[in-house]
């Protein structure tokens, strides 16, 4: 079975002092989860120490992005060993963010997902349609050349490792989130195109919703067959919030 994913994307948000705060209030609140991998993509300049913070407790780190190339000059850039060096597990890699803003390509992410996988971190493979592709109904187009692009040339080995995450880009940090309903109709889809890619590993393979994740909306997401956990920006920056969205199973009846 797939063990479900709750990570935490804090964006460009959180000093070093302001990050082992967080963590801190956060482990001792989170220790006793079992069931859920718990996953927090600080800063980079806030990675090395929280990972000294969490190294021991069952909260894992990640980088927000990572570069392709081993070592070289290659000014502003950092490489998967280095990444694993200070602690990263994981890596988010083609957020919308990075897409729109930095250049962010189909290409690119595979070159960075190979770069990662080979270094023995685990990808979080970020995809998504815009709310101008949703209105022109290419959201399956967009997606499965996302998808098929960024996982070319993949063995199965590798694929085995991945982590994909839906973002549907009109629903983050906007406060929209994809209804429940539609959010499981990408996350199907993503499956058979996977199935597509590799058929013993489609049904294995985890797939997290993004997209305005909040306390309140979390168990239902959560409910769908092909949803296994969420990527989470605005909810995962408060202590309180994060916890419940950790906690989504055990809140369903609270809520
Ligand atoms: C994200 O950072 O990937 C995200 C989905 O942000 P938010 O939860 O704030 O919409």
């Amino acid at each position: 079975m797939r063990k479900p994913l709750m990570a935490g994307n804090w964006k460009m948000h959180k000093t070093i002092s302001e990050s082992l705060s967080f963590v801190t209030e956060f482990k001792t609140a989170v220790a006793d989860v079992k069931d859920v991998d718990i996953l927090i993509c600080p800063t980079l300049v806030s990675v090395n120490a929280v990972y000294n913070e969490v190294k021991k407790s069952n909260i894992k780190v990640g980088a927000q992005n990572i570069f392709w190339e081993e070592k070289g000059a290659f000014t502003g850039e950092v490489s998967a060993s280095m990444l694993k060096d200070a602690g990263c597990s994981y890596v988010l890699i083609g957020h919308s963010e990075r897409r729109q803003y930095f250049g962010e390509t189909n290409e690119t992410v595979n070159k960075k997902t190979k770069a990662a996988l080979s270094n023995g971190i685990i990808p979080i493979v970020c995809v998504g349609e815009t709310l101008k592709d949703r209105e022109e109904n290419t959201t399956f187009e967009v997606i499965e050349k996302q998808v098929k692009e960024a996982l070319l040339g993949f063995s199965q080995e590798e694929f085995s490792k991945l982590v994909i995450a839906y973002e549907p880009v009109w629903a983050i940090g906007t406060g929209k989130t994809a209804t429940p309903q539609q959010a499981q109709e990408v996350h199907a889809f993503i499956r058979k195109v996977c199935f597509q890619i590799c058929k013993n590993l489609a049904d294995t393979i985890r797939i997290l919703y993004g997209g305005s994740v909040k306390p309140d909306n979390v168990s239902e997401l959560m409910k769908q067959p092909d949803i296994d956990g969420g990527l989470v920006g605005g909810a995962s920056l408060e202590v309180e919030s994060f916890v419940k969205l950790v906690n989504y199973s055990k809140n369903i009846h609270q809520i």
